[in-house]
């Protein structure tokens, strides 16, 4: 049981908004799919999960182990692993799970496996890389997988799947389509060798938001479930979905010339009223706030960090703010927030909201 009292909740409202307001973009038969990689992009993978299973078709994590514990987490919907590892592959299929395939070695293997374990027609998605050049199997694989499959009971293609590397970036426009339409070209040649039509799918977020053309079957929702699109106008459609919430351990006087915290790099000009937070670098809050370069909010007021970010709590500086020990204070609570901590780490928001580390007690609310 985590008692300790900074806690990150997670806004089931929010999530449900900004996943019909994807829905809303897209064809009505048009699949979704809700990437809870990475903890649920920071949240928490299992409760989001279990909380979205009947609103979404599938769901997709990095890994098999994370794929694995919304399994244990009682969630049957079909789990996509877009990195399965060869050492992975045993469990995935003891767990009903989907393995993105991107290369030869881990398909033969997982063909051998599927045979030795007797599973015919094994669910796989063939995974191509049109640019990124990060996972995925070449155009020129085709005939060789293709062969492969055909000549296999074992296995069926579920899905055929690419990863855009610059959807958000309209100076990119170019590249993108031509990914597409490459894309397009493999699903064409990737059908004329079966006789049923698996799903096509290309589009992360913000592939959604500037090429919804290009949705084929399915499309991969992550930072926009959690309230980010690519650009302000997006961004503020949607809704926060994660909160940071800690409260005011001690409320300090300092006066003037003393110092606060680790290696004196606050010294006070004049008498301060200073708050320690409990929440430091060790629960994911980067040392680059510290030193008056990022706040947080009590009583809807700015308090700026003051000196360093410890590993267990931070210090504000709360002159001027009506407020006693033991309220309540935001680390962050609005997408601006985020973006704002993002700017100052010089960072994402997909980093910043994964960044919370696990000690932070998560509450779906
Ligand atoms: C992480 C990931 C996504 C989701 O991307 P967002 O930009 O967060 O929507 C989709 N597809 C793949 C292959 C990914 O790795």
């Amino acid at each position: 049981m985590n008692n300790h009292v900074s806690v990150l909740e997670i806004s089931k409202n929010a999530l449900e908004h900004n996943l019909q307001y994807f829905k809303n973009k897209l064809h009505q038969k048009t699949k979704t799919l809700a990437v809870v990689k990475a903890f649920g992009y920071g949240s928490d993978a299992n409760k989001v999960a279990y909380f979205l299973k009947d609103k979404i078709n599938y769901f997709a994590v990095a890994y098999a182990h994370e794929g694995i514990s919304l399994r244990k987490a009682k969630i049957s919907t079909p789990v996509l692993v877009l990195h399965p590892q060869i050492q992975n592959l045993d469990e995935i299929i003891s767990n009903q799970l989907e393995p993105s395939i991107y290369n030869l070695k881990i398909l033969n293997t997982f063909i051998k496996l599927a045979e030795e374990k007797e599973i015919e027609a094994y669910p796989i998605h063939l995974k191509f890389n049109t640019g990124l050049n990060r996972l995925g199997f070449s155009k020129v694989n085709i005939p060789k997988i293709m062969e492969i499959i055909c000549n296999s009971k074992y296995v069926k293609i579920k899905s055929v799947l690419s990863h855009l590397a610059a959807s958000e970036d309209n100076n990119e426009r170019q590249f993108t389509l031509n990914q597409i339409q490459n894309f397009k070209e493999i699903i064409t040649q990737v059908y004329d060798y079966i006789e049923y039509t698996p799903m096509a799918h290309i589009l992360n977020t913000s592939g959604v938001i500037n090429y919804p053309e290009a949705q084929f079957d399915m499309v991969r929702i992550g930072i926009g479930l959690y309230g980010f699109g690519n650009n302000k106008k997006e961004t503020s459609q949607l809704k926060n979905t994660h909160i940071l919430k800690s409260i005011i351990s001690q409320i300090h006087i300092v006066k003037k010339g003393e110092t606060v915290g680790y290696n004196r790099t606050f010294k006070a000009s004049k008498d301060t009223t200073i708050a320690s937070i409990p929440i430091g670098h060790g629960d994911g809050l980067s040392r680059r706030l510290g030193n008056g370069n990022g706040h947080i909010t009590i009583q809807n007021q700015i308090a700026p960090i003051v000196g360093n970010v410890c590993m267990d709590m931070i210090m504000v500086d709360i002159t001027g703010i009506e407020c006693n020990e033991e309220d309540p204070v935001f680390i962050f609570k609005t997408q601006k927030d985020i973006l704002t901590i993002s700017s100052i780490s010089e960072t994402s928001s997909y980093e910043i909201l994964t960044l919370t580390s696990q000690r932070i007690k998560r509450s779906l609310i």
